[in-house]
């Protein structure tokens, strides 16, 4: 069974190196061999999820164009396992060229609402920042997944985004965007230190933690050199049995988030 309704994930940490794009790519292959039909957002000025697909960021067409009022058909590229909107360094200019513009939050939202029911979920990987693209991107969005690695200070940071979250609320931008939870990353169990922020995180925030944890796996990092999610490239590596994992939890909450929204 697929969703009820068409859902669009914004994978966001404003820090940078946490797991997102990582997160991005995996949940979309993983997703799509369960047979959802879905679309990446490459927001990304770095364009690392662009990359990791084997396009290049240098070409013309990018998300760049799409918020510019191009052809969205001419936008979208197609991989193996999913659609990709890419990136390129041009999305850097974003918050200059539109921080002047009316209604400068609702851009990305506007742009994708011909393609929402094309796609069972769409998939948007944030740039570590929270500046107005971001802020685009959680506008547009149904849910928020945060990775968030087992690592001092990642606490803090936690605070920031919660925040902006708020004010997203609070400006009356989207009413309806949930903290889906949160996903810890990159964890090593011989690390005492990980063992200590991951129980930190676990009693601050309860539920809201995905049972699962990405432990920290080189094939993970290795995968995109080869153009390939982990599944690909290592279906028997700890990567993929932990993606694996969280693939089935993320599911689970975004139907339970669907019955809550039905009664
Ligand atoms: P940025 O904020 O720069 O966009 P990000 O949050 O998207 O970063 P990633 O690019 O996914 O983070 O990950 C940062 C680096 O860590 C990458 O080299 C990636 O391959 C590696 N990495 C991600 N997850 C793991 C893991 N569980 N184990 C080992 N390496 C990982
Ligand atoms: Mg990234």
């Amino acid at each position: 069974m697929k969703f009820k309704n068409n859902h669009i994930v914004s994978i966001l940490n404003q820090k940078g190196g946490v797991g997102k794009t990582t997160t991005c790519i995996n949940l979309a292959t993983g997703l799509s061999m369960k047979n959802y039909k879905v679309l990446c957002v490459d927001l990304d000025p770095q364009a690392n999820l662009t990359t990791s697909c084997g396009l290049d960021p240098d070409d013309d067409i990018t998300m760049m164009n799409l918020l510019s009022g191009g052809i969205p058909q001419e936008v979208i590229k197609t991989r193996d396992h999913f659609d990709i909107i890419p990136a390129s360094i041009a999305l850097s200019e974003f918050d200059v060229n539109y921080s002047s513009k009316m209604r400068r939050e609702n851009l990305i939202k506007k742009q994708l609402e011909p393609l929402e029911d094309k796609y069972d979920i769409i998939l948007m990987d944030c740039s570590p920042s929270l500046g107005l693209i971001t802020v685009n991107s959680l506008v547009a969005s149904s849910s928020l997944l945060i990775p968030q690695q087992t690592e001092f200070l990642s606490m803090r940071g936690m605070e920031l985004i919660f925040h902006t979250v708020e004010m997203i609320r609070e400006n009356k931008l989207n009413n309806n965007l949930k903290i889906l939870g949160i996903l810890q990353t990159m964890y090593d169990q011989r690390k005492r230190l990980h063992k200590e922020v991951k129980e930190t995180i676990l009693q601050e925030f309860n539920d809201l933690v995905f049972k699962t944890t990405i432990r920290s796996n080189a094939d993970l990092a290795t995968a995109p050199s080869h153009y390939k999610s982990i599944f690909e490239y290592n279906e028997h590596s700890n990567g993929a049995k932990d993606y694996t994992a969280f693939i089935k939890e993320f599911i689970k909450r975004l139907r339970k988030e669907e019955q809550s929204h039905e009664s």
